[in-house]
């Protein structure tokens, strides 16, 4: 059996996650500090940890209903309504998911036909182009830059429509580049999306993680909450990647098409972990508020450490990720990344595994302990130092 002639042409076609290869070496390497992972350092906070034990203990171990607990999504409702603005009906416009991984798959599966284009920022979370293609739409990256600090210009979206665009996929605060996006851009943003009829699918998991200012959901604009999907989740501002739960909010019509594809290929998201929500969102936002400032702090100090080292680096005011530049020293993202692990064992992610648009920079996550981001820095100082003494003997021969 030739295996070329059973996987599917547009599988074939989809680049492995160049995160995915790099961390295989990284685990080979105990002394290294790891600023590549993209999750919270901290442990989901233990009142939550404890609802899914309690939940274990009475037995609860059956599927849920396919849109989730109703108490799951009448707190989702309400905490929607008090943090991002739209109220959202529990019985027909809420659907929990199995993180926000699986409710991008299934909004674009839900929308796109074949051809249908997507537009979106980049750099970007590495599954938004993947997802796109394996739901056979057509992926139209529309860049960023370092000189705006990677924040949304309307503009260039405008300029990158094109016909065929049927949706907007959006992330603020964005990963890999802390951008955020203030509500005169997002106005105009959504003036542009009623123009053009499009779909906007709001990825917003980051919000509770925003440094400066308010986080402006898209969704609550006027004429928004009609076109928008607005997807959330559980695994960054709560800690709880493991527990693999998120959800969407969104119009009566696109929650039912989307419900479709979820009750064949998830039935529905863990019972234990829905559990755990329901107590993040009744008892869990202290912790939140405790976690983002650490984040803050850290993310002052690696942020002052790479502009006083030469990495000329924005202030990311959301997620938490710095976005540094590498393009001083001669080298390309890929090779500095490479050559960093193995000469001072740290681990910091090629900009490039998050679109072309990321070139010349590397992402560094600060969810890691002050201690472990003191070290890293002095470990990059060595590097870049030796980087300059290199350049400089390579001008003298
Ligand atoms: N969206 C963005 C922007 C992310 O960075 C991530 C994870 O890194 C996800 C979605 C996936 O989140 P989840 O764990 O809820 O599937």
């Amino acid at each position: 059996m030739n295996p070329e002639n059973y996987v599917a042409e547009h599988v074939k076609s989809l680049p492995r996650s160049g995160i995915r290869d790099f961390f295989a070496i990284v685990s080979e390497m105990p002394q290294a500090i790891s600023l590549g992972i993209g999750e919270p350092d901290f442990v989901t906070p233990w009142k939550i940890r404890e609802a899914s034990i309690f939940a274990l203990e009475k037995g609860k171990t059956s599927y849920t209903d396919n849109r989730g607990l109703l108490s799951l999504r009448k707190e989702i409702s309400s905490y929607v309504a008090s943090f991002f603005g739209p109220e959202y009906d529990p019985q027909s416009e809420v659907l929990v998911t199995v993180g926000v991984s699986e409710a991008i798959d299934i909004a674009l599966r839900a929308i796109l036909n074949p051809g249908d284009k997507v537009l979106y920022l980049e750099p970007c979370y590495v599954s938004y182009a993947p997802s796109v293609s394996l739901a056979h739409g057509v992926a139209i990256p529309v860049g960023t830059d370092s000189e705006h600090s990677f924040s949304l210009e309307p503009e260039s979206f405008e300029k990158a429509w094109q016909p065929g665009c049927k949706v907007l996929l959006l992330n603020f605060p964005t990963n890999p580049t802390g951008g955020t996006a203030d509500r005169i851009k997002l106005e105009r943003l959504a003036k542009f999306a009623v123009e053009k009829d499009l779909i906007v699918i709001s990825d917003e998991i980051y919000a509770e993680l925003t440094y400066e200012g308010e986080h402006v959901s898209i969704a609550q604009l006027p004429g928004m909450k009609e076109r928008t999907i607005l997807l959330h989740g559980f695994s960054k501002g709560f800690a709880m990647t493991g527990f693999r739960v998120g959800f969407a909010c969104g119009p009566e019509w696109l929650i039912e098409a989307m419900m479709k594809i979820h009750q064949y290929c998830m039935m529905c998201a863990p019972i234990l972990s829905q559990e755990a929500a329901v107590e993040a969102l009744k008892n869990g936002t202290e912790d939140v508020l405790e976690m983002r400032d650490q984040y803050q702090n850290r993310r002052d100090f690696i942020v002052r450490r790479f502009n006083e080292m030469g990495l000329g680096c924005h202030v990311p005011r959301g997620s938490f990720y710095a976005f540094p530049s590498v393009k001083s020293f001669g080298l390309n993202e890929v090779d500095f990344c490479h050559r960093l692990l193995r000469e001072q064992e740290v681990a910091v992610v090629p900009g490039t595994a998050f679109g072309t648009h990321g070139e010349g920079h590397v992402r560094a996550s600060f969810s890691t302990s002050y201690e472990k981001l003191v070290e890293a820095a002095d470990r990059i100082e060595c590097f870049v130092n030796s980087l300059s003494e290199e350049n400089v003997s390579a001008q003298a021969v």
